[in-house]
């Protein structure tokens, strides 16, 4: 089936085992595999996907784990490279007690900031139907580079390109920066997904609102998606928009929800790139992705929670 190449970052969380509390009071730390285009490309593959993942991690116990867990999810992992010097980048979590989630990074900097645009298998991108990435590669050389280049030849072989901007302030030198860095890249995508507190970052208008998301529109885009939760998601495209009313479960932990959304929307597009002109089937996409979304909280962790197809359709026959 048609490709997915994901590209960006892989790296660990260290999440508190107990939720709600701070670092600081944190005994102990699970270590969860992440990093939003790793698990991207993990949603693919659990969704029976053709999925790879292009990045960097460094040459330690951590980066072999996470590229033997793509390989064993099912991910074409040929792209991914080995940093003889840097580390495999981790983050620290926390929860917090509203569901918000704070980031601190140990960086310095961590090999996936350390891709260089001679290591890119360009092959692998040519051959993709979608080129999926974030922000995160944008903010430091020489992976920005590697980054733009890897979009050039998306382009230049006719790849359609997948945008998630997964916003990570503390990465970037000012909110400034990262809008600014974040909005650099905007109008090569085809696609777009933002959730509604990057709107709001973004634009500074209130999300809700769907003026204040057109204010993002740009007319190479195919369709703009904002994510809004157990709420759901709206869509946006030049001939229609509306809104796809999401799952209610039982939510324990929803890192990576937008992973998994975008994961099977993207395996949905693979399969049909005629989608975002039928306003039918794109909500039929769009129905899929939001029970991916819902059920990959119900499980701690990015990877362990990702649905499978039947998981996914069994959940929008019993909400029926
Ligand atoms: P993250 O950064 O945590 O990966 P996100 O902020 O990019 O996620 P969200 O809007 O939180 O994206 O979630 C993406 C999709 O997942 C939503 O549109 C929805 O379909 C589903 N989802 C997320 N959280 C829940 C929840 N608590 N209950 C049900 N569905 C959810």
């Amino acid at each position: 089936s048609p490709m997915i190449v994901s590209f960006g970052e892989m790296l660990i969380d260290f999440v508190p085992d107990v939720a709600g509390v701070s670092l600081a009071e944190s005994y102990a730390f699970i270590k969860a595999p992440g990093g939003a285009p790793a698990n991207v490309a993990c949603a693919i593959a659990k969704l029976g996907g053709n999925a790879a993942f292009i990045g960097k991690v460094g040459d330690d116990e951590f980066g072999h784990m996470l590229a033997d867990l793509l390989k064993k999810s099912g991910v074409n992992s040929d792209g991914i490279c080995f940093d003889k010097d840097a580390r495999t980048a981790l983050a620290f979590v926390t929860l917090k007690a509203d569901g918000q989630r704070e980031f601190m990074f140990y960086r310095s900097p961590s090999a996936d900031m350390l891709l260089k645009e001679s290591e890119l298998k360009l092959d692998l991108i040519k051959q993709a139907k979608i080129f999926h990435y974030g922000s995160i590669s944008l903010i430091s050389e020489p992976c920005k580079s590697a980054h733009m280049a890897a979009m050039k030849a998306a382009k230049q072989a006719g790849v359609l390109l997948s945008y998630d901007p997964n916003v990570r302030l503390p990465l970037w030198p000012s909110p400034e920066a990262a809008r600014d860095g974040i909005k650099s890249i905007w109008d090569q995508a085809d696609f777009v997904k933002v959730s509604d507190d990057e709107v709001e970052f973004l634009t500074k208008g209130d999300p809700k609102k769907d003026d204040v998301v057109m204010s993002l529109w740009n007319d190479n885009f195919k369709l703009l998606i904002v994510t809004d939760g157990p709420e759901g998601c709206r869509y946006f495209t030049k001939k229609f928009k509306g809104k796809v009313n999401g799952y209610k479960v039982k939510t324990i932990d929803t890192t990576g929800a937008g992973d998994a959304f975008v994961g099977a929307f993207l395996q949905a597009v693979a399969k049909d790139p005629n989608l975002f002109n039928d306003e039918n089937k794109l909500k039929e996409a769009l129905v899929f992705a939001n029970a991916c979304g819902a059920i990959s909280t119900t499980q701690k962790g990015a990877i362990p929670s990702l649905p499978d197809k039947a998981q996914a359709e069994n959940l929008i026959k019993e909400a029926k």
